[in-house]
């Protein structure tokens, strides 16, 4: 990764798992400040189009989710599909990190930080609303236990590249119409890292890392959604020969609730009642996470009439104790098949409401006396 790389969130003020509304906020306030209209700081202009660059990530599910992912590098490339898997992942980091001269430059002479991971947990919904921990099981490259990770067998040690001097790098001079061309790239002998094995480990094959099994603790803070990425750093993939570990990214999946819908804080059940329910009143049990409760219907109650359960919705993930609400939007539902009992009866209801019906014997119109 480049060293002048700016952290977006960073820029915004805003944590890794802030919500859209969060980051817009942020973005607002820091734009309205930093508006080169409105300030007067030379650096404004700069600091304005950070801001706005910033934004443009973050504010894009997508994009957010490649710089999450692979930093600002991830953004460069097509390559938003494909990292699903937990095998190929690596290669794909390799494929965004290795190689180009650019980004060797940046590391010369140093071992290679390890790849970072993804691991996929998914979590039940009244886990995600409550917290969890969970364990997770997954493979990872470590650092080698017979070599200590240096990648040399045991008893030897990696000795300074003699072709860069342990630079990590190798220039050529190139003589140009322009004048004197320096072309910086890594070396090639010791592929950038300045020291190179003579006698590798037999365990790792002078890699100083090998493939084991790692279960760790996950710590699902109340009020994660789908989506949320929990970060641990350093349980990624260790690097070569004694690079530091990358980072580990657990994506957690929310598994949907069969009757509520969740938006951000706030949950919603949807209850159906019938005419009858709805005139004359009623008690409904709705479902909530921590079990179902009974909701008074009052008398009279009209359609689409909400229902609001203060503090039954979801935890919010930054103010703590702070939850939402638990919305229960009443749909009166008309009958469309009825007893012959209960025609009857609705028949009688309208005649002493005084409203004109079809009463099955005779029309509306026969009713009116129109007919
Ligand atoms: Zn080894």
């Amino acid at each position: 990764m480049a060293t002048t790389e700016r952290d977006y969130y960073l820029i915004l003020g805003v944590e890794r798992t802030a919500t859209d509304a969060e980051v817009k906020r942020a973005y607002r306030k820091l734009a309205q400040q930093w508006h080169p209209d409105v300030n007067a700081d030379p650096a404004a202009h700069d600091r304005f189009t950070e801001i706005n660059e910033a934004y443009q990530v973050l504010s894009d599910p997508e994009r957010r989710g490649r710089y999450d992912m692979f930093g600002a590098a991830g953004l460069g490339g097509g390559a938003g599909a494909g990292f699903e898997g937990f095998g190929g992942f690596s290669d794909i980091f390799d494929a965004f990190f290795g190689g180009g001269a650019g980004t060797a430059s940046a590391r010369r002479g140093r071992p290679q930080p390890g790849a970072d991971l993804r691991y996929d947990l998914r979590i039940a919904f009244e886990e995600a609303v409550r917290g969890t921990d969970k364990e997770i099981e997954f493979t990872v490259l470590q650092r080698c236990e017979t070599c200590h990770g240096s990648g040399a067998a045991p008893g030897t040690e990696a000795i300074t590249c003699s072709q860069c001097n342990g630079r990590g790098e190798v220039r050529s001079v190139r003589q140009t119409m322009l004048g004197q061309m320096v072309n910086v790239s890594p070396c090639p002998r010791c592929r950038g890292e300045g020291r190179i094995v003579e006698l590798p480990c037999d365990r790792c094959r002078g890699d100083g890392r090998t493939e084991r099994r790692r279960t760790l603790q996950v710590s699902i803070p109340p009020g994660i959604d789908e989506g949320h990425q929990i970060r641990l750093s350093n349980e990624g993939e260790v690097g070569p020969r004694g690079g530091p570990a990358g980072s580990l990214y657990v994506a957690v999946h929310v598994q949907p609730h069969p009757s509520l819908k969740r938006e951000g804080t706030e949950l919603f059940y949807e209850a159906s009642i019938s005419i009858a329910q709805a005139a004359l009143g009623t008690r409904i049990s709705v479902p909530t996470v921590d079990g179902d409760e009974e909701v008074e219907i009052k008398a009279g109650t009209q359609p689409n009439t909400e229902i609001r359960l203060r503090g039954k919705g979801v935890p919010h993930l930054r103010r703590s104790g702070a939850r939402g609400d638990l919305h229960v939007l009443v749909d009166v539902v008309v009958p469309t098949r009825l007893s012959r009992k209960a025609r009857e009866l609705l028949v009688a209801y309208a005649d002493e409401a005084g409203e004109p019906v079809e009463s099955g014997g005779g029309g509306l119109r026969e009713k009116l006396g129109l007919g």
